[in-house]
C-alpha cells in the first residue's frame, strides 16, 4: 500500500519516528494506504526548512511567485480526474462532487491568489501638508496552515495559495483522516517551481503535530480551519507567543424560508444545503425555519425529495450521498439522531445506518439523510453542530421570532434567507449574527468577499484582500515633508 510521506525541504521524507498510521477509506472501513505519523521532530525539520527558504522567497518578485502558483494550478488541472478520485476514496464523498466542486475550487484558489497578488495595493495617507504616510505590507515569515478533512484540497489550497502568494513560507498540516490530495499536491511542487522549503507538509495526528506547530517559536502566523474546540486549544497555545491567528470554526446555520419565497428554488437549495457532502460542510444549513403558512406542504415536499437522494458507493458516478468520514463520526451522528427522538422529535425520513450499499461498501460509514421535525428550538440537536446528514425543520410566525431562533446558538457562520420581500430581506440580514448571509441562494461564492464567522464560528476573515492582509505585516512609514 502507498505511504503518504511528509514533504520537507522539497523532499518526500519518512517520519523521523519511522512510524505510519493506517489511512482508512470511509466507504469500505478498510485501510488503503499509510500516512506518516508526524511528531515534534518532523515539525522542527519542516520549520527549519521554511525559515531557511523565507529570505529568498519573500523577495522573489510577485510576478514570479504568481507564475509558479499558476503552474501549480495547471498541474492539478492536468490531473483533475486523479485528484477527484483520490478525494472521493479518501473522504467518502461522491466522486461527482469531488470532480465538479472540490478539485476545481482548489485550482481556482491557486489561480485567484496567483493573480490577486499582482493587484495587491497598500495605503498612503497625506497628513495635511506636513507629512506623507505610506504603509508597506510585507510577508510575515513562517505560517502554519491547519486544515480539516471535509473539503481537504479545497480548504488546504485556500490557505496555501495566499500564504505563499504574498511571500511567506509555510508548514501545512492536513487532517490525518484525509491526507491524500495534499500529498499529491506535494508531488507537483518541484515541477511547478516551488523552491525547497517554501511549502512543507507534515502529516499526522492533530493532537501531536498540532501543538508542535502552534507553540513553535519560529512560527508567527497560524491559519486554522476546523472545529471550535480545537480552535480554542490553538488560541490558548498560540497566545503566549503572540502569533497572528485566523480561526475558521464550526457552524449551525439557519435557513429561513418565508411563505412569499420562490418555494421551488428554496426547496432545491435547502436540500443541497442540508446534505451536500453528507452534511459535512461548515456552511450546511442544518436548521430550517419555515413560515407557518408554508410549513406543512414544505415539509411534505422536502421529505419526498430527500427520500429520492441516491445513497451509494462514492465511486459510482450517480451517487449523491456517500459515506461519512470515520466510524467515530458516524456513531456521533447516530447518537444525535437518538437524542432527537429522545427529545420528542419526529424522524420524518432516514435516521439509520443503511444496509450495505453494495458488497464493496458493506463496512462503510453511511448514514441515511435524515429529516427531523417537532423539536424545541433550544434543544441540543438544534443548537450543537452535528456535521452530518441531519436537518431539523421548525415553523415560525413572525420576523422577530425567527430572528431569535436563528441567533439561538453559539455559532454565527452563515445563514440563508428566502423571501421576495426586498425590505424584509435587508432587515433580517442585518439582524442575524452570522459572517455570511445568503439571500435567495446558498453557497454562491465570490472569492473576493470576506469569509468567516462570528461568535464561536471564528476569529478573523479569509478571502480576497482579507487573506492578503492577514498574511502580511503592515508597517507604516511617516515622512515629514
Ligand atoms: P478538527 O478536529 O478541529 O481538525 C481540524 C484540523 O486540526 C485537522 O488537521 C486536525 O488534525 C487538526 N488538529 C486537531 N487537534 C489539533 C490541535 N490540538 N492543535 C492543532 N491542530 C489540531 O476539525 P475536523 O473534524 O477536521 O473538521 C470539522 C470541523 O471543521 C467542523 O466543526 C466544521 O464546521 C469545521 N469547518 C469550518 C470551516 C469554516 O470555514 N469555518 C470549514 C470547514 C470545516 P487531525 O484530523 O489529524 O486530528
Amino acid at each position: 500500500m502507498q505511504h503518504i510521506k511528509h514533504f520537507i525541504d522539497g523532499e518526500l521524507v519518512d517520519p523521523a519516528s519511522g512510524s505510519y498510521l493506517d489511512n482508512i477509506e470511509p466507504a469500505t472501513g478498510a485501510a488503503y494506504s499509510f500516512v506518516a505519523d508526524g511528531d515534534t521532530e518532523d515539525v522542527d525539520r519542516a520549520v527549519a526548512a521554511a525559515v531557511r527558504a523565507f529570505p529568498t522567497w519573500s523577495v522573489t518578485p510577485a510576478e514570479e511567485r504568481s507564475q509558479i502558483l499558476l503552474k501549480l494550478a495547471q498541474l492539478i488541472e492536468n490531473r483533475l480526474e486523479d485528484f477527484a478520485r483520490a478525494e472521493s476514496v479518501d473522504t467518502g464523498k461522491p466522486i461527482a462532487a469531488a470532480r465538479t466542486i472540490d478539485i476545481p475550487r482548489a485550482i481556482k484558489n491557486f489561480r485567484f491568489f496567483a493573480t490577486a497578488i499582482l493587484h495587491f495595493q497598500s495605503e498612503s495617507h497625506a497628513t495635511d501638508h506636513v507629512a506623507l504616510n505610506y504603509t508597506l505590507r510585507r510577508p510575515r515569515g513562517v505560517a502554519c496552515l491547519i486544515s480539516p478533512w471535509n473539503l481537504p484540497l479545497y480548504l488546504f489550497s485556500w490557505k496555501v495559495a495566499p500564504a505563499l502568494a504574498v511571500g511567506n513560507t509555510a508548514i501545512g498540516k492536513p487532517s490525518e483522516l484525509a491526507p491524500m490530495t495534499a500529498f499529491m499536491l506535494s508531488e507537483l511542487c518541484e515541477e511547478a517551481g516551488i523552491p525547497p522549503g517554501v511549502l512543507n507538509i507534515v502529516h499526522g495526528l492533530g493532537r501531536k503535530v498540532g501543538p508542535a506547530l502552534t507553540e513553535h517559536p519560529d512560527i508567527n502566523t497560524v491559519s486554522f480551519t476546523g472545529g471550535t474546540a480545537t480552535g480554542a486549544d490553538i488560541a490558548r497555545r498560540a497566545g503566549p507567543t503572540f502569533k497572528k491567528l485566523a480561526l475558521e470554526l464550526g457552524g449551525k446555520n439557519p435557513n429561513v424560508i418565508f411563505a412569499d419565497a420562490d418555494l421551488d428554488a428554496a426547496l432545491e437549495a435547502a436540500i443541497r444545503s442540508a446534505f451536500s457532502n453528507q452534511g459535512q460542510v461548515c456552511l450546511c444549513g442544518s436548521r430550517i425555519f419555515v413560515e407557518g403558512a408554508a410549513y406543512e406542504s414544505f415539509v411534505d415536499r422536502f421529505v419526498a425529495e430527500v427520500r429520492k437522494l441516491r445513497l451509494g458507493d462514492p465511486l459510482a458516478p450517480d451517487t449523491q450521498q456517500g459515506a461519512l468520514i470515520s466510524r467515530e463520526h458516524r456513531d456521533k451522528v447516530l447518537r444525535y439522531i437518538e437524542l432527537a427522538s429522545d427529545d420528542g422529535g419526529t424522524i420524518r425520513c432516514g435516521g439509520r445506518a443503511p444496509n450495505p450499499v453494495n458488497d464493496r461498501c458493506r463496512d462503510g460509514f453511511f448514514v441515511e439523510p435524515t429529516v427531523v421535525t417537532d423539536l424545541p428550538v433550544d434543544c441540543r440537536v438544534n443548537r450543537e453542530e452535528i456535521f452530518g446528514p441531519v436537518v431539523t425543520i421548525t415553523p415560525f410566525e413572525t420576523e422577530d421570532e425567527v430572528v431569535s431562533y436563528a441567533n439561538d446558538t453559539d455559532y454565527g457562520l452563515s445563514a440563508s434567507l428566502w423571501t421576495e420581500n426586498l425590505s424584509r430581506a435587508h432587515r433580517i440580514a442585518d439582524r442575524i449574527a452570522c459572517g455570511t448571509i445568503w439571500v435567495n441562494c446558498w453557497m454562491l461564492r465570490d472569492l473576493r468577499v470576506p469569509f468567516g464567522g462570528m461568535k464561536h464560528s471564528g476569529v478573523g476573515r479569509e478571502g480576497g484582500e482579507e487573506a492578503l492582509r492577514f498574511f502580511t505585516e503592515p508597517k507604516n512609514i511617516c515622512v515629514k515633508l
